[in-house]
């Protein structure tokens, strides 16, 4: 199933489905494992993502990105389509606010923060086409959850075990799935990856806010060479609208990365949710790439306490 070409504001509802389903349970727990309880995952701040020609980069704050592996790995997302198919679920359930006994056996309380809900509400005033569920996919989310035979299809017993780990369901007969099938089908990378995959998750650690973390892998892709052949224009969007001072470093990289590389960036058009305040490093290159880079280029990925990026309004892109 080929990657299409998403809207940046497409990318931002990803990020936020990703982001609630994430933190709302720890999905690494043992499922079976004697008197375990369902408990809730860490919090998830932050969840962006960058699509790059047929990848889809994700990154998050600090080390969110753990709990977003242990979703993909709950659900076995291995490529785009599983990805596409997580999405559809975790919006579906959580988009479902009256009824869900009904609609899936059993009733559940998660729901959409105030925050997501900004980013939501914001998408559909873009007329975005939601990733949601097919009417029979519903109705066999109802059978699995309510079913207490194992199914012998080992995906559907997989779908069965994360709808019921979801809706929480106790007492949920059959192997731990967890253990038995550990699944890490997305790539993990820190920079731009040398392997194909359509699913990366950044496993960046630093004091980066998400979107810098994802503007690095893609400055490494063209500093390798790596990118100098695909498409040229870029989508960035994520949970929450960027903040104050990673706007200013994303006006002046994007200067930079149009001159240099002739690289266009699109974020959310129109974006009308609330502007947090600045925070977060700026990103920071390997020495050796920025080796006869201009000084521009250097203050840009300086690793330093980001801000208004002042110090790069008078500075030429060459110098
Ligand atoms: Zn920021």
């Amino acid at each position: 199933m080929p990657v299409p070409k998403y809207e940046a504001v497409e990318l931002a509802v990803f990020s936020t489905i990703i982001a609630r389903a994430a933190c709302m349970l720890d999905w690494g727990s043992e499922l079976l494992a004697k008197n375990a309880r369902e408990s809730p995952g860490a919090p998830v701040q932050e969840v962006q993502m960058l699509q790059i020609g047929e990848v889809l980069f994700i990154a998050a704050n600090g080390e969110e990105h753990l709990s977003i592996q242990k979703l993909f790995s709950a659900f076995g997302v291995v490529n785009h389509a599983s990805f596409l198919l997580l999405l559809k679920y975790c919006y579906t359930l959580l988009n479902t606010e009256s009824g869900r006994k009904d609609t899936f056996g059993i009733g559940f309380d998660y729901t959409f923060s105030d925050q997501e809900k900004l980013t939501l509400s914001f998408a559909r005033t873009s007329g975005m086409i939601f990733p949601q569920l097919s009417h029979a996919q519903i109705i066999e989310a109802k059978t699995l959850v309510q079913q207490d035979s194992v199914s012998p299809n080992m995906e559907k017993r997989r779908l069965a075990w994360f709808l019921k780990k979801f809706a929480g369901v106790k007492k949920t007969p059959g192997p731990n799935l967890h253990t038995r099938l550990p699944l890490q089908g997305w790539g993990e990378s820190k920079s731009y990856p040398s392997k194909a995959n359509e699913i990366f998750i950044i496993t960046d650690v630093s004091k980066v806010h998400a979107e810098l973390k994802l503007l690095k892998v893609l400055t490494v892709g063209y500093m390798t060479g790596a990118l100098s052949r695909t498409t040229q224009r870029y989508t960035l969007g994520g949970l929450k609208r960027t903040c104050l001072f990673c706007e200013a470093w994303i006006d002046f990289y994007k200067r930079w990365m149009l001159m240099k590389y002739d690289v266009r960036l699109q974020l959310p058009v129109n974006d009308t949710r609330v502007k947090g305040q600045g925070a977060g490093h700026r990103p920071v290159l390997p020495a050796e790439r920025l080796v006869g880079e201009s000084r521009y280029a250097n203050t840009l990925f300086n690793g330093e306490l980001n801000n208004p990026c002042l110090d790069l309004s008078g500075m030429d892109f060459s110098n």
